[in-house]
């Protein structure tokens, strides 16, 4: 079953997946090893590795790719931008991906660098994510179009069928992209990447239930059908509200920002943030999310706490449950 499928059909579990990025030195690249051995345990739908922005190879977020595929049984699912690359720049990159067994993507844009506007010509021949879309369809098809499946009581006998398809996430946005020029402009790019060959789609993060599931009911009455799986991010610390207004241009909603700054104990701030991602995964599932993608930061012990506080079932037998820490 492909990953779009999963989360087409209604399933007693909840699938769940994870969130990392590379890591930058010889101890974190250990580290994030270990994370992934635990996060594995749990039981993920897939595991995806974030793709800087102009890159030109698949580089360390491909090794941690390589590493999901080799050393545990995840599906791993590579983000891919193509901004600032040239249209045979990005084929040569999902070919590399292609090459080491990556048959899932998070296609992306990605952000322009600081201060280059729309039309500048080193944002690279991709102008959107469906284009990057398209492309990955297309570099596939020329290498996969067939493959042979064996035939039921004749041993040695082969027949020709479709080859596998990758599977191809896009990004949705809950509260519009900030790039966006009108309130359904974020609309309409989900849908062209929809009709580019999307599978289904990632949410950048929220945080109320009625944000998703609005946008979810705006996007299935503009004709979307690909599955919107629910982004959400555990905001356990003062620094990590700081990467939230970063990342996207968003106010964290009072009551939770307002608890974080006034509780001294990084523990107790912690458990309030699970507190919270708990609460909002448990009512997105009951309002029919298809499952739950949560952002690690490279650490298991949260994530997977906000699992359990949520009531989603994982494959962590209950004595090597996590303790909240
Ligand atoms: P697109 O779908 O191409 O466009 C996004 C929006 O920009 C559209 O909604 C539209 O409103 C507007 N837009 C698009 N084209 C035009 C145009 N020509 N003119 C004007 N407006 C336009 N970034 C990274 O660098 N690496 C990552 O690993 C990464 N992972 C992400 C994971 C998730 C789940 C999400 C939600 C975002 C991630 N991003 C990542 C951030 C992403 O690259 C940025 O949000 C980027 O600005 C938009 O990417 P997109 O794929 O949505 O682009």
């Amino acid at each position: 079953m492909t990953l779009a499928d999963d989360l087409r059909h209604a399933s007693p579990t909840v699938p769940f997946s994870f969130e990392v990025y590379p890591p930058r030195t010889a101890a974190s690249t250990t580290a994030l090893h270990a994370t992934l051995a635990r996060l594995a345990e749990a039981g993920p739908r897939f595991i995806s590795v974030t793709y800087g922005a102009g890159g030109s190879s698949g580089g360390r977020s491909l090794e941690v790719l390589r590493h999901l595929r080799a050393h545990t049984g995840v599906e791993p699912l590579a983000h891919l931008t193509c901004v600032g690359n040239t249209y045979a720049g990005a084929a040569a990159l999902i070919r590399e991906f292609l090459d080491a067994g990556i048959r899932s993507f998070l296609a992306l844009r990605g952000d322009p660098p600081a201060g280059a506007r729309e039309g500048d010509p080193f944002l690279g021949d991709l102008e959107s994510a469906a284009q990057l879309v398209q492309l990955i369809d297309r570099v596939q098809a020329e290498r996969a179009a067939y493959a042979e499946a064996g035939i039921r009581g004749l041993p040695g006998a082969a027949r020709v069928v479709p080859g596998q398809r990758v599977e191809i996430a896009v990004a949705a946005f809950p509260h519009g992209h900030p790039r966006s020029r009108h309130p359904r402009q974020h609309i309409d790019a989900l849908l062209a990447k929809q009709a580019a060959g999307a599978t289904f789609a990632i949410t950048q993060l929220f945080f109320h239930a009625d944000d998703y599931l609005a946008f979810v009911d705006r996007c299935r009455a503009a004709g979307v059908r690909i599955p919107i799986l629910p982004g959400i991010m555990p905001v356990t610390s003062p620094a990590r509200l700081a990467r939230v207004l970063q990342l996207t241009g968003h106010e964290v909603p009072a009551e939770l920002s307002i608890a974080l700054q006034i509780e001294p104990d990084p523990h107790r701030q912690r458990a309030i943030g699970v507190e919270y991602a708990a609460r909002l995964a448990a009512e997105v599932v009951a309002g029919g999310a298809p499952g739950v993608h949560l952002y690690a930061f490279n650490s298991h012990e949260t994530v997977l706490a906000v699992l359990r506080e949520a009531g989603i079932p994982t494959a962590i037998r209950n004595t090597q449950k996590e303790t909240t820490r």
